[in-house]
């Protein structure tokens, strides 16, 4: 078994970045700005942020963040997605979800100018992938696929089995592994909490990418000898013994599961990691996004 070491890979990205941040300046160009919206005070969004924040800082990004309360309307929030739009010195920014309840989600994603979706959440940025069009790919699933691609993880023809279909995380992995691309060419399989049988499916899947939510779901019975394991899952169990009061926990058993793989991300130090380091490969990107599209 090989681990696919999310955190390693992507600390060795962000010195990829820094140096292309370095190159930007030694040229006399202006350093990538990266910009959040956090509304309200949602303890694991503001962890989220702040993560975003530093990692800015430790690339070399410029970063600003904005912090709205609860209960901001939908027209402030609106207004202040326009200002971002229309700021020539922000490459690209993210409001980080959820939102409260009183604000409609899907008007916010569509109000975002897709030159600077770095989330990659507009249906413009969504449409643009499926076509496989220079676009904006959302954070987790375009994490994995450089992972899968560092590391050589052989993926043509092979048969993919992605568990859940989030708009964020199982719909576009499904469609990217499909894609005729490198990493991609697999034939796949999307599965949810309708599938009958999903135990039977998983344990045909050469490549198994679980996204649903639920700890432990995933048993050694259900993985198939020599298989890729990909845990997207993260869920907060309380651990007393832990000073922040809890730990995360994966989709899949990996205790259980680890010694049946080829390679498996292990969690946390797998998905997340590359997530954060996507989210900043796409903000370096948002600077020549307005030539490509
Ligand atoms: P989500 O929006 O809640 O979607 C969960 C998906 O799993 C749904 O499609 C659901 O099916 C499916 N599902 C739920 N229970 C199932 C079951 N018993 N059998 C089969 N399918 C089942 O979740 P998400 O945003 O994709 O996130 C999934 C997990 O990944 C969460 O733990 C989240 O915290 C984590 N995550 C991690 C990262 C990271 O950076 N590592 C990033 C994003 C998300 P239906 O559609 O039929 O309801």
């Amino acid at each position: 078994m090989q681990l696919l070491d999310g955190k390693a890979t992507s600390e060795k990205i962000k010195v990829e970045i820094a140096e292309q941040v370095k190159l930007i300046q030694a040229a006399g160009g202006r350093v990538p700005h990266l910009a959040a919206i956090l509304v309200g005070n949602d303890g694991a969004s503001e962890t989220y942020v702040n993560n975003k924040v530093l990692d800015c800082r430790q690339v070399g990004f410029e970063s600003t963040l904005i912090r709205l309360p609860t209960e901001v309307s939908e027209e402030e929030l609106l207004k202040r997605i326009d200002h971002l739009n229309r700021d020539k010195n922000i490459d690209g920014f993210i409001v980080q979800v959820p939102l409260p309840k009183h604000i409609d989600e899907a008007r916010i994603t569509l109000a975002i100018d897709p030159l600077k979706d770095v989330d990659g959440f507009s249906p413009a940025s969504v449409g643009r992938m499926c076509l496989g069009m220079p676009t904006f790919v959302s954070a987790t699933p375009h994490g994995i696929m450089e992972l899968l691609r560092r590391y050589e993880v052989d993926t043509e023809g092979k048969h993919c089995v992605v568990v859940g279909r989030s708009n964020i995380v199982g719909t576009p992995m499904s469609i990217l592994m499909s894609r005729n691309s490198k990493p991609g060419n697999a034939t796949v399989t999307l599965v949810h909490s309708r599938t009958p049988n999903m135990a039977e499916i998983c344990r045909t899947a050469d490549i198994l990418i679980v996204a649903i939510g639920k700890p432990n779901f995933v048993n050694e019975s259900m993985v198939k000898e020599g298989a890729v394991v990909v845990d997207v899952g993260i869920t907060r169990v309380t651990d007393t013994t832990r000073p922040s009061g809890f730990r995360l926990i994966g989709d899949v058993e990996f205790e259980a599961v680890k010694d049946k793989c080829s390679f498996i991300t292990p969690v946390p130090g797998g998905v997340g990691p590359m997530t954060r380091a996507a989210l900043l490969l796409n903000t370096l990107k948002a600077q020549s996004m307005s030539k490509e599209l």
